[in-house]
């Protein structure tokens, strides 16, 4: 089982070898029980394992998988809001809360903030987003990420304290949580140890070489609607193909058509200038960056299946 402690070693990052085949077919040793309770009311006062929901495909599936039994059992689920998530993504969790409910496993929403009115209201702090910056030399570079860590990885964490029953700042160097992190077999770099001794990350996916591929197929096959992309509306990670996601929901479009312009005007203009600032690395505005498909501008597409960036290997 790929386990990472505060102090894993590298040779402890990859292990993937002699990983499960298919997803769902091999079912873990799971060990159920009923205890849900934060850390300190358990009687036996035993790590509670806390699944990390970013609600986008791999965690859902991750969800659903430790629901139906396929994998070890969780205590709590926890879903990071940052207030700016497209309307399909909160209809979506929506749906997970009733999954949740009926499986009897707590969901905790937390949330900082709404970061997209954060960023625009002069009295917050500028939760630095990774914004697609033209200096005025000319010269591209991008914005620190400080988005992240405010609206995901804090909140969380804060939620896990308390489940843990500790304070804030509090130092323990007991194993008191065990966080199960929906990170795919493709993506398995994005691994990384925990910040904090009491806490061990686990990933399931990565232990039975599950890829994002593989998670869309289980949930068609088990009946579900395939997961939306989780992330912020106007996020400056997005590619051509999210936007294009987010262009088919017009309310989401002009959101992030709106929040783009107001980078360049008052108060995100005047903190970050004199560097101009974009959500679309062209580094234009949105609205009028080409982000049609190959097929929308009339070539051919060969391929009629999901692209995994894997094409030629
Ligand atoms: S989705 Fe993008 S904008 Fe939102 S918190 Fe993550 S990196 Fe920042």
């Amino acid at each position: 089982m790929t386990r990472l402690t505060p102090t894993s070693p590298p040779s402890d990052r990859h292990p993937v070898s002699g990983a499960a085949g298919p997803p769902g077919a091999e079912r873990a040793s799971a060990t159920p029980h009923d205890m849900r309770h934060p850390y300190a009311e358990t009687p036996a006062k035993r790590p509670l394992r806390v699944l990390s929901l970013g609600a986008g495909v791999q965690s859902t599936t991750l969800l659903r998988m430790t629901i139906a039994g396929e994998l070890e059992p969780a205590d709590h689920a926890i879903f990071a809001d940052t207030g700016w998530e497209p309307p399909a993504v909160y209809r979506h969790l929506e749906q997970l809360k009733k999954e949740c409910e009926n499986a009897g496993l707590p969901l905790h929403i937390v949330s900082k903030g709404n970061i997209r009115n954060d960023a625009l209201d002069p009295d917050q702090r500028f939760a630095s987003m990774p914004l697609h910056l033209l200096k005025a030399n000319g010269d591209n570079a991008i914005s620190r990420r400080q988005c992240t860590s405010e609206y995901k990885i804090a909140p969380l964490l804060a939620k896990q304290r308390e489940l843990a029953g500790l304070k804030p700042r509090q130092r323990c160097n007991e194993h008191r949580i065990t966080t199960i992190i929906g990170i795919s077999f493709d993506e398995l770099q994005r691994m990384k140890p925990p910040a904090f001794p009491w806490i061990v990350n686990e990933y399931p996916l990565v232990d039975r070489r599950i890829t994002r591929h593989d998670c869309l197929t289980w949930n068609d096959q088990h009946g579900y609607e395939r997961p939306p992309r989780s992330s912020c509306i106007g996020c400056p990670f997005h590619s051509n193909a999210e936007w294009r996601a987010i262009r088919d929901d017009p309310e989401a479009w002009a959101d992030a058509v709106d929040f783009d312009h107001k980078l360049r005007t008052g108060r995100l203009a005047h903190l970050l200038a004199p560097s101009k600032a974009y959500l679309h690395p062209e580094r234009r505005p949105l609205d009028e960056v080409d982000i049609r498909s190959e097929e929308e501008r009339g070539q051919l597409n060969m391929f009629d299946m999901e692209c995994e960036g894997m094409c030629g290997i």
